[in-house]
């Protein structure tokens, strides 16, 4: 049987590598780093002596392939979550707190409710705010779209930023309306927020690790591929920088990689030809002295109008806060955020000064692209390289955000093409 390689241990090439064994189709895949996850995974911090993960992630129970893969992975009881859709806010500024709560069907009349959704606004703004989202052309922003709307400030800008971690003003509305689209608009039964019982790593990445050893799926780490030789886009041969590895008739290449990575080893693709925009996420894990308890016993809140502060996590006694799209802070020296961070956190919940607990600061430069039109308008399909070689990630064009549950379908889409023969073209 032919072999595929699959290039990148991320989510997308897990997910790409778990679907194929599970198929009875054998992969190897191939890892530059010594762990696999990518952008979704969790280390040994030594200044907090915790694992902690690169970053908080937050996911929904619409995310049907991000489920479909930890069921795959036999991993399904690795997440928990609330009974109910629930998405809880505060307003530093005022000292508002409220929460949206979807009604778990699909006739959203939670809309009526004012304990159920942002102060701001009413029925009627949401209704026609969402009307004009779905009909969101590839060129709308989100703020073009809904800048002057009540909810604007507490709610779409906060979810803009938050999923498709790009400012309200440049973020693209069609990609937006695309998560609601597998979420609100399906009621709160697709909205039930997910959380790691333990950590990224424990959810995402060790029972895919495990689920491949199992089916006797190859995964090599320290394994970078440094060059693709082509006869015409057929790939022929890999070069990881230990000698020329030849390709039989049929393999088939995944390349899982993020989009510079890809476009380098592609060069004369056009699609690719061009570096994408990126934007940073920034997370301030903070180790307190005791458990921490956020409002409503939930491990996550939002924070609206603050100056840095967007999401809390807690789990234990590890506080961490995420500032997305954080382009303007990325530079700044990691005591200096830290500092900064940790004066909004008190703030916000008026405690007495207290001096800075130990802090990390993980700075993905790189986490997502920018999710403006124009990027989006650069999005690969999976086949756009031709001839052996598939793309995934999810950068490619899943028609959603750079999420998880993006990378996941990516990666479960390349399988299907590998498995169909597309890639042996
Ligand atoms: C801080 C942060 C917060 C986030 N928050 C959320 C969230 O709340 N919700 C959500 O759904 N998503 C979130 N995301 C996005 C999510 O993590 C990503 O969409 C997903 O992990 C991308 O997976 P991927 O497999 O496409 O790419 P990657 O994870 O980038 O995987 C690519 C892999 O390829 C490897 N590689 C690179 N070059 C080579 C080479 N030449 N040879 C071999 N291997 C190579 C890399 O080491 C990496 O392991 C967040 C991301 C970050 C960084």
């Amino acid at each position: 049987m032919p072999d595929i390689h699959i290039i990148g241990a991320g989510l997308a090439g897990l997910a790409c590598a778990v679907a194929l064994a599970k198929r009875g189709r054998k992969s190897v895949l191939h890892e530059a780093a010594r762990q696999a996850g990518g952008r979704c995974r969790s280390f040994h911090d030594e200044t907090l002596d915790r694992v902690i993960d690169n970053g908080n992630h937050l996911i929904l129970s619409g995310n049907r392939s991000m489920l479909a893969y930890l069921a795959e992975c036999g991993a399904e009881g690795e997440l928990w979550g609330p009974d109910e859709a629930i998405i809880p806010f505060l307003d530093p500024r005022t000292g508002e707190r409220w929460a949206i709560r979807p009604n778990e069907g699909r006739l959203p009349w939670w809309l009526v409710s004012p304990s159920r959704r942002a102060p701001d606004g009413g029925l009627r703004d949401y209704l026609g705010d969402l009307l004009r989202l779905r009909r969101a052309g590839a060129d709308d922003t989100v703020a073009g779209l809904l800048g002057a709307s009540p909810l604007y400030p507490r709610f779409w800008r906060p979810l803009a930023v938050s999923i498709l971690n790009t400012p309200g003003g440049e973020a693209s509305a069609a990609l937006l309306w695309r998560t609601l689209e597998e979420s609100l608009a399906l009621g709160g039964a697709a909205c039930r927020p997910l959380f790691p019982r333990r950590n990224l790593g424990q959810t995402f990445v060790e029972p895919a690790l495990a689920a491949l050893q199992g089916l006797g799926a190859e995964l090599r780490y320290h394994d970078r591929l440094r060059a693709i030789e082509r006869d015409g886009n057929r790939a022929k041969s890999l070069d990881f920088g230990d000698g020329e590895r030849r390709l039989g008739a049929d393999d088939t290449i995944v390349l899982a990689l993020p989009p510079d990575a890809a476009a380098r080893l592609l060069p004369d693709l056009p699609a690719l030809s061009a570096p994408f925009d990126h934007n940073p996420i920034l997370n301030a894990h903070f180790r307190l002295d005791r458990v921490v308890e956020l409002p409503g016993s939930l491990p996550f809140l939002g924070v609206t109008g603050g100056d840095l502060v967007e999401w809390i996590f807690v789990r234990g006694e590890l506080l961490s806060v995420t500032l997305s799209a954080a382009g303007g802070r990325s530079g700044d020296p990691a005591e200096a955020i830290a500092t900064a961070v940790w004066r909004e956190v008190q703030s916000a919940f008026g405690l007495a000064a207290t001096p800075l607990p130990p802090c990390r600061i993980v700075t993905e430069r790189r986490a997502t692209i920018a999710q403006t039109p124009a990027q989006a308008a650069r999005r690969p399909a999976a086949t756009a390289a031709g001839g052996n070689v598939l793309l995934a990630g999810d950068w490619t064009a899943t028609g959603l955000p750079c999420t998880i549950e993006g990378a996941i379908r990516s990666g479960h889409r390349a399988a299907e093409l590998a498995i169909s023969g597309a890639g042996a073209a």
